[in-house]
Parts: structure tokens; sequence; C-alpha cells
């Protein structure tokens, strides 16, 4: 068997023009568009990259974005004050704060500090709880946009055993939430777990998110499994991979998802249109 390469680029291409259209509509009837303030603090390359593509983005498809960059020494408190001000900005829709963040950030003080009406990464402890009791509102931007690469594919979650290799806060965890919404039976793997090789060997579903490459070995994927990669690496000759090796695992799945190519190009489109919901949620409020 050789499993379908699941086009990550060209899913998040034709959800970028869908909410390109519904954001041209609104310009038609007299309403405003949406807006994402991005805030970069520090100068790490990978973060500049992300940042980049995030705000190419917004661009192509209409949204306005206010970018901030912040220098890595910034306290705490100059940070938070933007945010509340970004907060307190009604024609503010999103606001994302890239990660990682320098040590004298705390990370989740600030993640509880967004406005949850704006915390369109989907990360705050509210927007997780949703998720949890199965009222989603603003949704982690990996994990939904994983959901919805393998919808566009038209596979059939329901009832499938799903193995998630990384429980972190902002991927793995809300991935388990997002698979047990969809039907699945789930198994999340961590640092901890005792035969890793044998519980991705059970599953139907693979999800990598360690951050790890080469950690999923070819021979542990089930023949016919789907297998989706969300780790990125960088190796020492600068080429980009995930954690799963990917050549052998497509002798054996029935899907697979290129790094890159694949999962990453869905984190920016599912970002984008968590900015559009956001504003269209508060429209209906206020
Ligand atoms: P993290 O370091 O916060 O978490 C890694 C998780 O993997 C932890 O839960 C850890 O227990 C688990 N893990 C590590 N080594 C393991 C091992 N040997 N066996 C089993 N589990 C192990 O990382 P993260 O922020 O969750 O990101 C994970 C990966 O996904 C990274 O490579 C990151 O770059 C990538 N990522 C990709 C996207 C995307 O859009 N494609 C978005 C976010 C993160």
């Amino acid at each position: 068997m050789t499993a379908q390469i699941i086009n990550g680029k060209a899913i998040a291409e034709n959800l970028l023009a869908s909410i390109k259209l519904k954001i041209d509509a609104r310009i038609v009837a007299g309403k405003r568009a949406p807006c994402l303030a991005v805030i970069l603090v520090g100068a790490d390359p990978a973060s500049a990259i992300y940042v980049r593509n995030k705000r190419k983005a917004c661009e192509k498809i209409g949204i306005r974005s206010i970018a901030y960059e912040l220098s890595a020494d910034t306290s705490e408190a100059n940070l938070f004050t933007l945010v509340d001000r970004l907060n307190n900005d009604a024609t503010v829709d999103g606001i994302l704060v890239q990660s990682p963040l320098p040590p004298q950030i705390d990370e989740e003080r600030l993640i509880e500090r967004i406005n949850v009406d704006k915390d369109v990464d989907g990360f705050h402890p509210y927007n997780i709880g949703r998720l949890a009791i199965r009222q989603p509102t603003l949704r982690s931007c990996t994990p939904f946009g994983v959901i919805k690469m393998l919808q566009a594919v038209n596979i059939d979650l329901m009832g499938l055993d799903a193995t998630i290799v990384g429980v972190s806060n902002h991927v793995g965890r809300p991935m388990a939430l997002e698979l047990l919404l969809a039907g699945c039976t789930i198994t999340s793997c961590h640092r901890h777990t005792k035969d890793l090789a044998g519980k991705v060997r059970n599953a139907d579903l693979i999800i990598a998110a360690a951050g790890k490459a080469g950690l999923i070995q070819g021979d542990w994927i089930k023949a016919g499994a789907i297998v989706v990669d969300i780790g990125i690496n960088r190796l020492a000759d600068g080429s980009i991979c995930g954690d799963v090796d990917f050549n052998a695992a497509k002798a054996r799945a029935s899907y697979i998802t290129p790094v890159p190519g694949g999962v990453g190009p869905m984190t920016v489109a599912t970002l984008m249109e968590n900015t559009l919901l956001a504003l269209e949620l508060k429209e209906k409020i206020s």
C-alpha cells in the first residue's frame, strides 16, 4: 500500500479562499474587515517566519493586521499593558502573541490576560474548557486545523482508535479533546508512556505532536492507518521534517500528511477563520 498524501497546503488555500469570500461580502454589505493584532517578542528566527506567514495570510484575504515587535527584554508588565489596550480596543478582534516567549514572561498568565473573545489562538482556559464540555467557541488552531483537513478528504473519524503522541497545552491536549468530540476513542501518549510502539500499532489514526524527528517509526504503523504529523523539526542541514519516518510510514498508511505542507498551513488558515468568527460573535451579542 502507498498512502495518499494529504495536501494540507491546497486544503488551506481553499479554506482561505472561502474566508476571503465571506470578508468580501461583509465589505460589500458596508461592514468592516476583521482585525488581528500580532505581537512578536524578541527575535527568534522561526517565530519571525511564523508571524510573517500569518500576516501574509491576513493580507491575502482582507483581514487587517497590526504588528507589534517588542524587544526580547520587554517586561511582563509592558506586554500586559499592550494586551490590556488591545483588549479594550473595539476595532481589534483577535490578539495573538507568538510563542516561545522570553523567560521573564509567564506564558500562562499572558494567555489568561487576553480577553476570551479575542483569544483567536484558542489557548485560554475558558476556550479549552468550552471544547472539553462539547461546546467549542474559539478552538485551538492546530488541532482544529487537523480536524478540518481530515474532513476535507472525507475521512470519517467516528469510532476510530486514535493515538496522540504529545500532551502539551497548546497542541496534544486540545487535539485529544477535538478527536473525542469527533467520536474517536483516544489514547494520549507522552514522555512517560510505556510501550509507545504498542500504542501506535493499535491505532487507526496516529497524531504525532512530540517535536522529535523520527520518533514514530514506519513499522509501528498499522496497515491502512491514517497518519497526521504535526511535528516540525529542523535538522542540522537546515531542512524541516516531522516526527514520523515519512517514507517508511507512507508504505503502510492509507493517508499521511507531509512536513512541510501538511498541518502547518491549516494552522494559519484556522487562525484566519477564528479571527473572522471572533468578529461575527461580537456582532451577534452587540
Ligand atoms: P511540547 O514540547 O510542548 O510538547 C511535546 C510533547 O511531546 C510533550 O507532551 C511530551 O511529553 C511529548 N514527548 C516528547 N518526547 C516524547 C517521546 N519520546 N515519547 C512520547 N512523547 C514524547 O511541544 P508542542 O508545542 O506541543 O509542539 C509539538 C510539535 O508540534 C513541535 O515540533 C512543534 O514545532 C510542532 N507544532 C506544529 C504546529 C503546526 O502548525 N504544524 C503548531 C504547533 C506546534
